[in-house]
């Protein structure tokens, strides 16, 4: 088993590269089918969305439009669930399909925060895609139209998700070690 060190704590291999990839280009078709004629608008959430993203984006089968923003802090391995504020989106979303571009839903309260600050906006319609899901962590009804995996409580890093902001260039996912 392959075994990594981030800060002080061990994580182990949980999803390799190829598996990701698999998943991300089976979303990437279900997005592409769905709404391709749709000019849609994809918002990435950083930073742990950045090499999901890319990875998605590149797997569509259209040209598409992006843009970037922040919606929540992080720290340690449990969630603050705490959202204040949508720092960079200076698109105007009225009248858009807007695809939410997340790495992780665990309790799903940052999402929630995240489309009623957008849905003040009237866009279209939102949708959102989640490379992971925690479905048994869920406190809140969402939506999510898109997912890659769900997963069990614990916590992981790599292609992109941090601990303690370390560990997000790892290529495969890694799950902690008890
Ligand atoms: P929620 O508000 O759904 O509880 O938390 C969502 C955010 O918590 C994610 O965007 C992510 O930043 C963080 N998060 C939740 N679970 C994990 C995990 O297992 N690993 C990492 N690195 N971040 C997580
Ligand atoms: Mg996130």
């Amino acid at each position: 088993m392959e075994i990594v060190e981030v800060k002080d704590k061990k994580f182990s291999l949980f999803l390799s590269q190829d598996k990701i990839k698999e998943q991300v280009k089976r979303m990437a078709s279900e997005i592409s089918a769905d709404i391709a004629g749709k000019h849609p608008l994809f918002l990435v959430i950083l930073n742990g969305s950045f090499i999901f993203a890319a990875d998605l984006l590149r797997e569509l089968d259209f040209p598409c439009e992006v843009t970037f923003t922040r919606v929540a802090s992080y720290e340690g391995t449990t969630s603050t669930g705490k959202v204040k504020e949508l720092i960079g989106l200076n698109e105007n979303i009225e009248g858009r399909t807007v695809v939410i571009v997340e790495d992780i839903i665990d309790s799903g309260v940052t999402m929630c925060e995240l489309l009623k600050i957008l849905a003040k906006k009237n866009p279209a319609d939102i949708r959102v895609a989640s490379l992971f899901v925690k479905p048994d962590n869920l406190k809140v009804e969402l939506d999510i139209h898109y997912r890659c995996f769900n997963i069990a409580n614990d916590f992981i890093v790599g292609y992109g998700l941090d601990y303690d902001q370390e560990g997000r260039n790892l290529p495969g996912i890694y799950k902690i070690v008890e």
